[in-house]
């Protein structure tokens, strides 16, 4: 059944010191909605149970992206066509413009903000794969003010994270140093737009004389939370790229990862792609294939 309108209340501040102290006022009681495409679909569905909604949308201090010289911190309340249009997020964190082109459709592009996709915690969310591989950082502000905290780690369960009622997500802060990197990034679901990932594989690497100096890989919609295959990627680091490791990581990346049977698929198929996917990189890392950015 659709909601009422009349039960519910929004406000819109100005700015985001009115909107930290909106939350501090009553903690809890109020939830912030960026885009809304996460939260409308509660509320068109009728399971939208916050009543008092504060809206984040378009707050100048969350629409800014800064290029610093060892990070860029992109505001929470970036939409993923922010993301996409962005020349150094281009040209140097091509994963997460990358995740961006394939999150819905284009109006879902235009409203859905990265904030928004960190703090709605779906274990398919297809940037967060990106932010673990890139060592994101998330800025947290309340009014009692800011603290900054890796993001792996951040999602501690299903649907649950490190971040108090009074707390928003202001910015996340990507170090500059994997331009070298080889990028690769592939989801696996029904199709590529306008559906939810079965699989979505983030993976950044690089080789020196021969073997893997640095490799990194993480997935999502494999377990309760995002998660880097930090056991595949010690057994990677410092050798060739043979067939023989190309099998090796495909059985120990299947058996790191948490998947179960749901709607959009089954474990054991997770567990294949994920393997497949980990050995498709590792194929182009051992090649030097370049990834397309979006
Ligand atoms: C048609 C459609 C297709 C979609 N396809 C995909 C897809 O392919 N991949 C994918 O990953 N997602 C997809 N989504 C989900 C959604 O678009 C994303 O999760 C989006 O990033 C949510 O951002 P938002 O700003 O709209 O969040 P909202 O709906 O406004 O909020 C979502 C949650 O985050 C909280 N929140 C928002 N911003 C902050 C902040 N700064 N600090 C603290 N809490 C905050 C809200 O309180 C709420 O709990 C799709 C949604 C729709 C409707």
């Amino acid at each position: 059944m659709r909601s009422n309108p009349a039960d519910y209340q929004l406000v819109a501040p100005p700015r985001l010191h009115d909107a930290v102290s909106l939350l501090a006022s009553e903690p809890g009681a109020w939830l912030p909605i960026a885009g809304g495409t996460d939260l409308m679909v509660q509320y068109a569905a009728g399971k939208l149970p916050a009543r008092k909604l504060v809206s984040i949308w378009n707050l100048p201090e969350l629409r800014r992206i800064e290029v610093l010289p060892a990070e860029i911190c992109i505001g929470s309340g970036c939409t993923y066509t922010d993301l996409r249009e962005h020349d150094v997020l281009g040209r140097e964190f091509s994963l997460l413009g990358r995740a961006a082109s394939w999150t819905g459709g284009i109006a879902n592009q235009n409203r859905g903000t990265l904030g928004g996709n960190i703090a709605n915690a779906s274990p398919a969310a297809d940037s967060l794969p990106a932010l673990l591989v890139y060592e994101a950082e998330l800025i947290l502000v309340s009014v009692r003010g800011e603290r900054r905290l890796p993001y792996v780690g951040f999602h501690t369960g299903y649907k649950k994270m490190k971040l108090a009622p009074d707390e928003l997500i202001r910015a996340v802060c990507l170090p500059r140093r994997f331009s070298e990197y080889l990028a690769y990034a592939r989801k696996v679901g029904a199709r590529n737009a306008q559906a939810i990932s079965k699989v979505c594989l983030a993976g950044l690497g690089r080789i020196r004389s021969g073997v893997i100096e640095d490799v990194r890989i993480a997935v999502g919609s494999v377990a309760p939370v995002p998660l880097r295959l930090v056991e595949t990627e010690r057994v990677l680091s410092g050798k060739p790229i043979t067939p023989a490791l190309l099998a090796l990581a495909k059985r120990i990346a299947a058996a790191e990862i948490r998947p179960i049977d749901d709607i959009r698929s089954t474990s054991g198929y997770r567990a294949a792609v994920t393997g497949n996917l980990v050995a498709e990189f590792l194929g182009k890392l051992g090649a030097g294939a370049p990834e397309k950015t979006p």
